[in-house]
């Protein structure tokens, strides 16, 4: 059955349209779901008993259901949430000063094969439709009993490779009437699809962009992420430049520093190369550890001298708090789930 969380205000006035109802009931049934945030048809009591019938007979409300709630040492909770057809997904929410932030899944699985990552460990699966992206913060909200403030499309998944329902998702969350977090609390994070990007670029939408670069060296970052082979740093580069010409936004570079393998000054100097007079800012991770992963977090010492070259050279870095790692809700860790 028609998940209901999958349409937005226009597509449900259509389905209203020909059900032979009034499209203004549209509105109602978003205050309901997305505002009161009911489960059921039958608690809609503004609209008619008809009416409510009828949409108990065409839809379902799509939900997750948590299946596993952990609490890390700093606050972060990690939720497998069931997506009731045999798959499960991770999602975490994070505390911040400013207020919370959660990182949603995007799909069951990863066709990525990034060899640091565990999301990319266990074959794909599905993509998630984009109610299922939406409730993962209502049902996180419900349960914590918040309002989140940020949303991250850092969990597993490629968004970018499930474009049309992730821009869907973003839309609805932004939605004065649905979630209504502005979409500069919104940030979504590519291994870098080259054309997806572009298209990005031309949606119109003042999210974040966040590219995972992890290395300035084609050699490096091909071993590290297959995707570089086909998408290598120059055409990356050339479409970053293209989405920021175009929004006027500065891109988040991500890069996870690994022991030996990326962490040195001559790599620090390529990057601060590559990335001289952009609109960006370099987040450095210190790179999580993942089962039977080869790769090594940099040490201490490494990590700040690799920022401190690339502010010294002009380039805003700053290195990401670690958050959730003991409960394997940091970057990189999250997993989908067979049940
Ligand atoms: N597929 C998207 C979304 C995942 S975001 C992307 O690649 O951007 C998760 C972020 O965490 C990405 O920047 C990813 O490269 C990074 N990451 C993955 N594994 C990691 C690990 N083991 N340690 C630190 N960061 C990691």
């Amino acid at each position: 059955m028609k998940n209901i969380k999958d349409f937005n205000l226009e597509e449900l006035k259509k389905e209203l349209i020909q059900m032979n109802e009034k499209p203004f009931r549209a509105e109602q049934i978003f205050r309901w779901l997305y505002q009161e945030r009911v489960e059921d048809f039958t608690s809609m009591t503004n609209l008619s008993l008809e009416l409510r019938k009828k949409l108990e007979e065409n839809f379902k409300i799509g939900k997750v259901e948590i299946l596993e709630k952990q609490k890390s040492k700093d606050g972060t909770i990690k939720y497998l949430f069931d997506l009731l057809d045999g798959n499960a997904i991770e999602t975490v929410v994070m505390e911040y000063k400013y207020g919370k932030t959660i990182c949603v899944s995007s799909q069951v699985g990863c066709k990525m094969g990034c060899k640091f990552c565990a999301s990319t460990g266990i074959a794909f699966i599905r993509n998630l439709s984009n109610g299922e992206i939406v409730e993962q913060i209502l049902a996180a909200e419900k349960d914590e009993n918040c309002k989140i403030s940020n949303v991250v499309f850092m969990g597993i998944g490629e968004p970018l490779d499930n474009y049309e329902n992730v821009i869907k998702a973003i839309r609805q969350i932004n939605h004065p009437k649905g979630l209504n977090i502005g979409a500069r609390h919104i940030s979504i994070s590519t291994s870098g699809i080259v054309p997806k990007i572009y298209d990005l670029a031309n949606e119109n939408i003042q999210a974040t962009l966040s590219i995972s670069l992890h290395s300035s060296n084609d050699e490096i970052r091909s071993s590290l992420m297959p995707i570089n082979q086909k998408y290598p740093i120059a055409e990356l580069m050339k479409a970053c430049k293209y989405y920021i010409e175009k929004t006027n936004r500065r891109i988040s570079f991500e890069y996870a520093l690994a022991k030996d393998e990326n962490d040195n000054l001559k790599a620090a100097e390529e990057l601060s190369k590559l990335l001289k007079g952009m609109l960006c800012h370099v987040n450095l991770i210190p790179i999580n550890p993942i089962e039977n992963g080869k790769y090594v977090k940099s040490t201490n010492e490494n990590i700040i001298k690799f920022r401190d070259y690339l502010n010294a050279k002009g380039i805003v870095a700053t290195i990401r708090r670690e958050l959730g790692s003991d409960i394997d809700a940091a970057c990189g860790q999250l997993r989908r789930k067979n049940l």
